[in-house]
């Protein structure tokens, strides 16, 4: 799996990712980190702003002149931004890092893509290449639901 390296602090605190964190309640899931489970300490911090569509808009009631007060963040606070699927706001310190490590993933999707067409035109002659193919076909739908069929 891939993460941000968080030795690097990209940081430039402005408060935007405590802000219109999208959250699904039906499916207790939220868009911030990659998509995550919305735990229930995570989900006792959030103030509902707006509802769209099943998805509703949240602020963190810990957030005061764009500064955390809180002071037991949840982990889901510490380790954030850890996902290359991460939701960045705007202008986000960690932006260009975040791209990079995706553009990483979405090349290897890519890579495995081709290497499965041209397996699968050997498959017949080499057998063993069905065990390649499951493997990268297992790589590829780990990223489904961020899209990883489209790319
Ligand atoms: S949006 Fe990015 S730069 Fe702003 S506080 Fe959050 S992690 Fe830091
Ligand atoms: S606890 Fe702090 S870091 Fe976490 S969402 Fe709230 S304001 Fe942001």
């Amino acid at each position: 799996m891939y993460n941000i390296n968080m030795e690097k602090n990209f940081c430039n605190k402005c408060g935007m990712c405590c802000t219109d964190i999208a959250v699904d309640y039906s499916k207790r899931i939220m868009y911030r980190d990659g998509i995550q489970e919305l735990s229930e300490t995570f989900a006792g911090i959030l103030e509902p702003v707006s509802e769209k569509n099943g998805i509703t808009l949240c602020t963190c009631k810990f957030l005061f002149d764009r500064k955390c007060t809180n002071p037991n963040k949840p982990e889901e606070c510490k380790n954030y931004p850890s996902s290359p699927f991460a939701f960045l706001p705007e202008d986000c310190g960690y932006s260009g890092e975040i791209f990079v490590k995706l553009e990483d993933i979405k090349h290897k999707v890519r890579k495995f893509k081709e290497e499965i067409l041209n397996y699968e035109i050997m498959l017949e002659s080499e057998p063993e290449l069905e065990r390649l193919i499951k493997h990268h076909k297992a790589f590829i739908d780990r990223y489904k639901i961020y899209g990883s069929n489209e790319w």
